[in-house]
């Protein structure tokens, strides 16, 4: 068997065509929805993200701003997390993390009014997102939901494993399949025999951190995996390990490798696609929704703030 690549790519181009059409009519109406990053300090891979979150914003039609001091203290981000909360044109607020080592990123994160935290961190959204309530839903989760919905991918009374419990990743993207009615089992590094209990899903998503760590061990065939991890290989002997050597289906990718020293690699090995019956990839699977579910959030805030209601996404 192979498996189907399910497009995140195409998928996120999708939404970010909907949430402009939804914004068009909103700014027809008067209200242009507004993004406010804060990004502190010079981390190139966040200055990067950042970078891909204004593009994003300018071209569906939302208004951006950007807050980049090169350093700050708690007190300072507290200010600027205040001054957000009270603007009227500010819909959106996103603190990019991380953030330096001497800040409080908890106590800053907290201070994000609810109605604005884009990225859906506050215990009130977590709350909210737990009860069944409309609140502002993690980006990543919810772009998960979103490819799983779009490629009718069955989710309701199916086993579903997510392997990590982050509160970014894992905890909200269990949450969200509880709710949409499958049995979930959430996995961490304490779980005993991994592969084992992984292999009950009928939906397996691995948002570890560990390049290649699930194998076609850790596959029920013809299951639907979601490789959520994002991680930079570096090592030729890992390459090997992941991709082979010479193989004409990976010449693309070892060329580039060779030419730039590095490859993006999920938590799933490639081999799983070979046991899969879908499978997302990376690049090109759930990063690109990540940001339309920013976009799509902003104007999910914007309307929630003035009680329009929540906008609704198409579903293919
Ligand atoms: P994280 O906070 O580091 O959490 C990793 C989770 O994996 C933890 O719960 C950890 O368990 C678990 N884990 C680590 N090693 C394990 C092992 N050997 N066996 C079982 N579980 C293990 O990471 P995260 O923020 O959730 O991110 C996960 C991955 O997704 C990363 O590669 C990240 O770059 C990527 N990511 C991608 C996007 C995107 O847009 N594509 C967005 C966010 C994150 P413990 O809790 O027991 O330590």
């Amino acid at each position: 068997m192979t498996a189907r690549i399910l497009d995140g790519a195409q998928i996120a181009g999708d939404i970010r065509r909907e949430v402009a059409e939804e914004v068009a009519v909103m700014a027809a109406s008067g209200v242009r929805p507004g993004l406010a990053v804060i990004l502190v300090g010079h981390n190139p891979a966040s200055e990067i993200y950042v970078r891909g979150k204004i593009k994003a914003c300018h071209e569906v039609g939302l208004s951006s701003d950007q807050l980049t001091p090169p350093s700050a203290t708690t007190a300072e981000l507290l200010a600027m997390v205040e001054d957000l909360n009270r603007r009227n044109t500010i819909d959106g607020i996103l603190v990019q993390l991380p953030l330096p080592e001497e800040v409080d990123a908890k106590k800053v994160l907290l201070a994000v009014d609810p109605a604005k935290d884009v990225d859906g961190f506050h215990p009130l959204n977590v709350g909210l997102l737990s009860t069944q309530r409309p609140g502002l839903v993690p980006c990543t989760p919810a772009g998960i939901l979103e490819i799983l919905r779009r490629s009718s991918i069955p989710i309701a009374g199916k086993e579903a494993v997510v392997v990590g419990r982050s509160d970014i990743v894992g905890k909200p993207v269990a949450m969200l399949l509880l709710n949409a009615n499958a049995t979930v089992t959430v996995c961490h590094s304490k779980t005993h025999d991994l592969p084992e209990v992984c292999r009950r899903a009928d939906i397996l998503v691995a948002a570890i951190g560990r390049a290649g760590m699930i194998t076609r061990d850790f596959v029920k065939p013809g299951a639907t995996v979601v490789d959520v991890g994002m991680n930079k290989v570096t090592d030729p002997a890992e390459f090997q390990r992941l991709f082979g050597s010479g193989l004409a289906a990976n010449a693309q990718r070892e060329a580039a490798f060779q030419k730039r020293g590095f490859t993006l690699v999920g938590d799933v090995h490639p081999e799983v696609a070979e046991v899969a019956g879908a499978l997302t990839p990376v690049p090109g699977g759930i990063g690109p929704l990540t940001i339309a579910m920013l976009m799509y959030n902003t104007v999910k805030a914007a309307k929630l703030r003035r009680g329009s209601g929540v906008p609704e996404l198409s579903r293919a």
